[in-house]
């Protein structure tokens, strides 16, 4: 790996301000080419146990530093990302295999949580409350809730723990992060720049592990764990909601998602293609935001397809650090072959595959962008997760049927929205059971604004205040006469 500070490639856990070693080991490898990256150190259970005992000891003295100094910290933080954006970019890159562009951009949307929560958290006010007793003083304070525990997917390496480590070392909690073993080496990097920055021992740790229940066992029901946050499939958030229940741990959850795109006969079809183009096929198709149900009116319908064709016959599917390459490989063989299950499936349900459909010959985890019509609501690629560069397309005909279509999952993630009709679009945009609804547009997460879902797509918001609110409690404080 040719990195300029060649210190960033770090292989060990990162525990109370050590990196450690441990007896096992774990391959890890560019889903591109197969090649092997690295060999780390695989957690156990103990190393979490450690882990969350060094936070432990740790909070009393980070929650007690004043707010700007904690956000110097963060702030220190996040300009060395930027300063070794190139490095953090091609780390994120080999090990995940989203372009190198796309990698770029998600440093930077991770960076800038560490920013805006540095900012923000100077502003943990709490309230005096008009009093319903003239000898007593109401007061409400809001206080760290202590240590927070995180684990996170291998789709966006860098940015979903920056979501969650930036709010919670904001508000004064210490974190312990458990990173997919598919993509650590994210992760460590992030570790090595925190401790750079200042964060002292403890505040921040990392435990990756290939017994991810294991690990997952002691993160959500260790007495000293406060706050359990999750991002990942709503399977194993559910287990891991049930694991946090018996010390009723307080947590969120970020889960999966079946997001309906719907195409309005009043839409702009070049707004709406480029909007689908860049919700479906981004990392290829592996975000819980992706599209996973697109709804054309039927007088729209065929034009709307060409449109989508043409596109997508232009994009450039390689590894992701070649020039101009568009899409990367699945994250393993296993992500491909569901995905080229899910087509055949589709097609033999009597589906017409409009576009590409196969395995490439680039690597054993390449899958053509695809594009499917033809597609029906009980087919499975319209009620499960793709998680893949597929681009099912369905007709409708009537507006309250085809909202009736895109509410019918148990999933509520994100939902998309194209019409040039503004009464339209208010309409629909209310009338969706989703935690997130982009109109005209399919790249919408920002800090600045709060991410998540309802229904079995999550609890809780990452990003805005609300991400921040996460990470305290609010104490209620009464003071008699
Ligand atoms: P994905 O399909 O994106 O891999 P998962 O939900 O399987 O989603 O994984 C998300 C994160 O959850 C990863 O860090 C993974 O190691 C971890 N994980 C998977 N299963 C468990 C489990 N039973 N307990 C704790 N963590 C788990």
């Amino acid at each position: 790996m040719q990195l300029t500070d060649k210190q960033l490639l770090k292989t060990q856990n990162y525990i109370n301000g050590e990196w450690r070693d441990a007896a096992g080991r774990i391959d890890v490898r560019d889903p591109a080419s197969g090649e092997l990256l690295a060999e780390i150190a695989d957690g156990t259970a103990a190393d979490a146990q450690e882990a969350v005992v060094a936070a432990a000891a740790a909070f009393p003295t980070w929650k007690s530093k004043t707010a700007s100094e904690r956000a110097a910290v963060l702030k220190r933080w996040h300009q060395l990302i930027l300063d070794n954006i190139d490095d953090l970019a091609l780390i994120l890159t080999l090990e995940q295999g989203k372009p190198l562009a796309e990698a770029r951009g998600e440093i930077l949307y991770g960076a800038s949580y560490i920013e805006w929560y540095a900012e923000e958290c100077r502003r943990a006010y709490g309230q005096t409350i008009p009093t319903h007793n003239p000898a007593m003083r109401l007061q409400t304070i809001r206080q760290p809730v202590g240590v927070v525990a995180c684990i996170t997917p291998w789709n966006f390496p860098n940015a979903m723990i920056t979501r969650k480590a930036a709010p919670a070392l904001a508000a004064g909690c210490t974190v312990v992060i458990k990173p997919a073993s598919e993509t650590p080496l994210s992760a460590m990097a992030l570790c090595e720049l925190a401790t750079r920055a200042g964060l002292p021992a403890g505040t921040i740790n990392m435990v990756v592990g290939s017994d991810a229940p294991a690990l997952g066992q002691v993160l959500t029901q260790h007495p000293q764990v406060a706050k359990f946050t999750f991002t990942g499939s709503t399977a194993v958030g559910k287990i891991l909601m049930a694991q946090c229940a018996s010390g009723v741990k307080k947590m969120s959850m970020e889960l999966g998602g079946n997001a309906p795109f719907i195409v309005f006969d009043d839409a702009d079809l070049d707004t709406a293609v480029s909007a689908c183009v860049a919700t479906k096929f981004r990392n290829a198709g592996q975000t819980c935001v992706s599209t996973n149900r697109i709804y054309v009116h039927e007088s729209v319908h065929d034009a709307f397809v060409e449109k989508l064709h043409a596109a997508v016959a232009e994009m450039k599917v390689g590894h992701g650090c070649d020039e101009g390459v568009t899409v990367g490989p699945l994250i393993h063989r296993r992500a491909a072959e569901r995905v080229a299950q899910l087509v055949s499936e589709t097609a033999g349900a009597g589906a017409k595959v409009e576009f590409g459909g196969d395995f490439l010959p680039e690597g054993e985890n390449y899958f053509a962008p695809t594009v499917i019509t033809g597609v029906s609501d009980e087919m499975r690629i319209a009620r499960e997760e793709i998680f893949g560069p597929l681009a099912p397309v369905q007709k409708f005909t009537d507006e309250d049927d085809v909202i009736r279509r895109a509410n019918d999952t148990p999933y509520g993630l994100a939902a998309y929205v194209m019409s040039e009709n503004i009464r339209r679009a208010n309409r629909v945009v209310e009338a969706l059971e989703y935690g997130m609804v982009a109109c005209n547009a399919g790249v919408f997460s920002t800090t600045v604004a709060p991410f998540g879902g309802s229904k079995e797509s999550g609890i809780g918001r990452e990003g805005g205040v609300e991400g921040m609110a996460e990470f305290y409690e609010t104490k209620y404080c009464c003071f008699g006469a």
